[in-house]
């Protein structure tokens, strides 16, 4: 097959340059949304608009709704196609859902229906609950977003003092149940009992259950040292065994909230894990706390004060005393250390406690006896001493129940700890520190009793933290509604015959 052989012509540099067509500047497409049918009469089911008191939940929500910034969200819409429900109607359903106790998506798209509130809130539109827990699942991001700007909003009415905060903890039990968890304490013990079963003794039947035992146990071993924990669920990769204030171990999220101001009670910042217990959380929500903060604006001018926070035992680990102590130039820490109740001797009087011995620079150890302890050895990272002539001691009935008395002692540990009890002995320390119950605790029991939020309805983890945020965004938001801010003073004088009366007339904003 011939090919027609063509030569370009050379590319000239001479001569006027071509004109180049000017081209359209490309404007993205604006998302289109269904037209909001609110303050439309229905003929079956009514205005909404008509229907609402003026004083409703609905219409605190749609307008506190409107103050968020939503651009990432609609960003999401696209402009071909079906128009879809604006996500301030969405969201707006979400919030006024939390804050009324109807958390599950079917029952929320049902009151769109037949409610007139979540009509109103809805644009007039029946929201499917599909839409709803989509909305819900895909905007994990938007929810911590959200939650920031409510900071910032906050900050921006001068509502938050840095030097207020207070932190803490609850539980949110998890989509999942016991049977599914599994815990490394118990797999370790379940798999030492089945590697002692004799294996050959067993018939076909019997034997494939024991291997099956095995590979489950070695399994949750393996899962949990990987990920280091000491329980984990097969069903929901979030939750942990968590220890409930009923006493009863489920399934659980961990939910730890810094907060502002025991009159506010604004959530700062929010941390969801499985953690057992509040040891070691400090640093990551006080960091948390801080970041949230400036980002809104506050902590960023030269003199601004110290933030301060406040928690309660549960946060008196070495890794949480030691974070307070070495960040002390921007972090306060408040730590009150409750009694110990001492261990009692076999006359019921309580037994001497460490401040009854001595502790010398070079290790030495005194008893109460006045006698030089043996040690110290090493135990871990502690120091071990032990009595020496217990046995014939006349004060062994006030020392020990035991043979001798054995003393212990971390030395970095009480070196932080001193530094505590040193802050909390400072004036004023215990009144901030009284303040922490009416600050942080008011959070969880709206959330939990208000709200009626005690249980998360999904097991996979982005729509679950989405969903603990969609309530502290709920609160925030409520928390903006109650509180009236002074934006602006009018000072009138009243001139009587020999007096004068000033009379000052704030306005809430
Ligand atoms: S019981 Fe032992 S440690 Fe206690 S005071 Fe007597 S000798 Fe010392």
């Amino acid at each position: 097959m011939d090919h027609a052989t063509t030569t370009a012509a050379p590319l000239s540099l001479e001569g006027p340059p071509p004109t180049i067509p000017a081209r359209k500047r490309y404007r993205p497409p604006k998302a289109k949304f269904l037209a909001d049918q609110s303050r439309q009469l229905d003929p079956i089911s009514g205005c909404p608009d008509l229907q609402v008191p003026h004083d409703h939940a609905a219409r605190f929500v749609l307008e506190l709704v409107e103050q968020l910034d939503l651009k990432v969200l609609v960003k999401k819409y696209s402009a071909l196609g079906r128009h879809g429900f604006h996500p301030k109607h969405v969201l707006g359903v979400l919030i006024l859902g939390s804050v009324q106790g109807l958390h599950y998506a079917s029952k929320l798209a049902k009151a769109t229906k037949t409610d007139a509130a979540y009509r109103l809130v809805s644009g007039g539109r029946a929201i499917s609950d599909s839409t709803i827990k989509k909305f819900r699942a895909e905007n994990l991001a938007f929810f911590q977003d959200a939650v920031q700007q409510t900071v910032a909003m906050a900050v921006e009415r001068g509502l938050i003092d840095p030097t207020t905060l207070a932190i803490d903890s609850a539980r949110i039990q998890a989509d999942a149940s016991v049977k599914s968890m599994r815990t490394l304490e118990r797999s370790k013990k379940r798999l030492e009992e089945l590697t002692k079963e004799d294996v050959a003794a067993l018939d076909e039947e019997a034997h494939a259950e024991h291997a099956a035992k095995v590979e489950k146990h070695e399994t949750a071993v393996a899962r949990c040292e990987a990920e280091g924990r000491t329980s984990h669920s097969v069903t929901d990769p979030h939750a942990g065994l968590l220890k409930f204030p009923s006493g009863a171990a489920l399934p659980g999220h961990r939910v730890t909230v810094t907060s502002a101001g025991s009159d506010l009670r604004f959530v700062v910042n929010v941390l969801i894990n499985a953690t057992p217990n509040d040891f070691g959380m400090l640093e990551v929500t006080a960091r948390g706390a801080h970041e949230a903060l400036i980002k809104a604006g506050m902590l960023v001018r030269e003199g601004a004060p110290r933030m301060q926070t406040a928690a309660d035992p549960g946060y008196l680990s070495e890794t949480d005393l030691t974070f307070a102590f070495e960040n002390r130039d921007w972090l306060d820490v408040l730590i009150h250390e409750p009694e110990v109740q001492r261990r009692k001797g076999v006359d019921g009087a309580a037994l001497f406690g460490r401040d009854a011995f001595t502790i010398a620079e070079d290790g030495t150890a005194t008893c109460p006896a006045g006698l030089k302890m043996k040690g110290p050895y090493k135990n871990g990272d502690n120091r071990l001493w032990h009595g020496d002539g217990c046995v014939k001691c006349g004060l062994r009935e006030r020392c020990t129940t035991s043979k001798k008395r054995a003393l212990t002692q971390n030395p970095r540990l009480d070196k932080v700890r001193g530094h505590m009890h040193s802050r909390m002995a400072e004036p004023g320390a215990k009144a901030r520190y009284n303040q922490r119950i009416a600050t942080v605790e008011p959070v969880f029991s709206y959330i939990e009793d208000a709200m009626g939020f005690r249980r998360v309805s999904s097991r996979h983890t982005e729509c679950l933290k989405a969903e603990i945020l969609l309530k502290i965004l709920a609160y925030n938001l409520m928390r903006l509604k109650a509180a009236k801010p002074v934006s602006a003073c009018l000072i009138s004088v009243v001139v009587t015959d020999d007096t004068a009366h000033i009379i000052d007339v704030c306005l809430p904003s």
